[in-house]
């Protein structure tokens, strides 16, 4: 059969409460232009992120039932610790209520001033860890990962040569470690090889550098090298994530990714005398090591999803809803990230509407668009989020990107959800040219992105007063 189709079937439900156009240009304006402070309820398909946003199966919310909070050595917790143990080969386990947790327990232990933390691309939460501490956090993405228009297989691999001359010049003493993330969340999760990771790993054991994978990712990560990897084909997924992580010293993990699960994360490693300190930092501010800041039931949803996760069947359906989302839009002339990647499809919004400048954010009023077409919340990736304000001048710098992500949840769409969402995408592209840019009328110093309000800086072809 050539029909891929979602490898469940649905027997709980949740409505979708419909909106008419002229409902969503009132409810646009009162969030002042910014999906962030649209109320969820308000959305008809939620593209914001695919973080803690997945459907659970039947098996984890029995999982949910069984969950013992005891508050110490709870079964539950030695059900989820040893699912980690067998599915990454770690041995010390340490929960966490989510990444970020685990992120901040670990450079807390190994970084300080002056230490520099090289890595394919940090998330932001791990840049501002690693920053937490004096330390640097250093992007070395790999040269065919910085054009959006060029496909390449492994656009998430990190640029092996540069790492050389890195570890060649600060090794052992300025790195404490080197981090891989998997996949490589800027631009849509770009896969990382198997080749790459072996060659991060055998610099890391020359120099004597502990390496640790940023795992959230891992599955999707494991199914693009079986497929696109030579070698892999006849793999299966465990063995490819076993093989995968053997090269490495430790990971940390978002639950609310690869997990399944709703909220949680984990720190492991093979090292016990450096897992004793981290328990130690657990305890302070996250709880005893069997629990981690996670109830017990928690845990359980997260064992059970963990190995939901390495399911081929969900693998082939979870990249071809992507995939097809991403060829669909491209097909229909809208500019994307090439190729589409694991979790995401990004439309390049600078090339979109290239009579909007980069100041006059472009991807805010795609974003904007998008909801008023159908009820669709995306999220900017270009200057609101990343664009630079001098603190004096007030003079704003553009980002290097205007892009804007639509994240899929996983198992929380169908394929009649995703049709949808191509046909609003093109009803959209019909009408660019009608369309001008936004500007920013109130913003925080940081972050400006979560709360910022917006006026347009054209009419929008419903408008929100008129009732139109
Ligand atoms: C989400 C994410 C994190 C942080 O995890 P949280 O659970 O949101 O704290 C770290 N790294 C990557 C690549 C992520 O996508």
């Amino acid at each position: 059969m050539k029909t891929i189709i979602e490898p469940f079937r649905i027997r709980s439900v949740e409505p979708i409460r419909m909106t008419t156009p002229t409902e969503r240009a009132r409810l646009l304006e009162e969030a002042s232009y910014n999906p962030f402070l649209l109320r969820s309820d308000d959305v008809l398909l939620d593209l914001l992120t695919d973080s803690g946003t997945s459907a659970m199966s039947a098996a984890q919310w029995a999982g949910i039932q069984r969950g013992d909070e005891s508050y110490a050595g709870s079964p539950s917790f030695y059900r989820f610790e040893a699912a980690v143990q067998e599915i990454f080969g770690f041995e010390q386990v340490i929960p966490t209520h989510q990444g970020r947790a685990a992120e901040r327990i670990l450079f807390s232990t190994l970084c300080g001033p002056g230490d520099i933390v090289p890595s394919n691309t940090h998330f932001d939460t791990t840049r501002a860890n690693v920053e937490a501490t004096g330390a640097r956090a250093l992007d070395l993405p790999s040269p065919q990962g910085l054009d959006p228009a060029v496909p390449h297989p492994f656009k998430g691999d990190m640029d092996a040569d540069r790492l050389a001359e890195v570890l060649e010049e600060h090794a052992p003493d300025r790195i404490p470690l080197v981090m891989l993330t998997v996949t490589n969340n800027t631009g849509g999760g770009q896969p990382v090889s198997m080749a790459n990771v072996r060659r991060v790993s055998e610099l890391c054991a020359q120099h004597g550098v502990p390496f640790y994978i940023d795992a959230c990712r891992f599955a999707e990560n494991a199914y693009f090298i079986k497929l696109r990897e030579e070698g892999y084909a006849e793999r299966s997924i465990p063995e490819i994530v076993r093989e995968l992580f053997s090269l490495a010293d430790g990971c940390t993990m978002s639950a609310k990714k690869d997990g399944l699960a709703n909220i949680g994360g984990f720190l492991a490693s093979n090292d016990e005398s450096l897992a004793r300190k981290e328990k130690n930092l657990l305890i302070l501010t996250e709880g005893f090591p069997t629990y981690g800041g996670l109830a017990g039931r928690d845990l359980e949803a997260i064992a059970v999803g963990l190995r939901e996760v390495l399911e081929e069947d969900y693998l082939e359906y979870r990249l071809a809803s992507v995939r097809y989302l991403g060829e669909r839009i491209a097909a229909g002339g809208v500019p994307i990230m090439q190729p589409p990647g694991g979790h995401a499809v990004y439309i390049d919004a600078a090339r979109l509407l290239p009579h909007v400048p980069p100041l006059e954010l472009p991807g805010q009023t795609v974003v904007a668009e998008l909801y008023l077409e159908g009820g669709i919340r995306a999220v900017e990736v270009g200057t609101v989020m990343f664009g630079t304000r001098d603190s004096e001048t007030g003079e704003e710098s553009p980002a290097a990107m205007e892009l804007v992500r639509l994240a899929l949840p996983r198992r929380v769409y169908t394929q009649s959800h995703v049709d949808y969402m191509v046909e609003a995408i093109l009803n959209f592209h019909a009408r660019r040219e009608s369309v001008g840019g936004f500007r920013i009328v109130e913003q925080e110093p940081v972050l400006r992105h979560f709360t910022a309000r917006f006026e347009p800086l054209y009419e929008l072809a419903v408008s929100g007063t008129s009732g139109g």
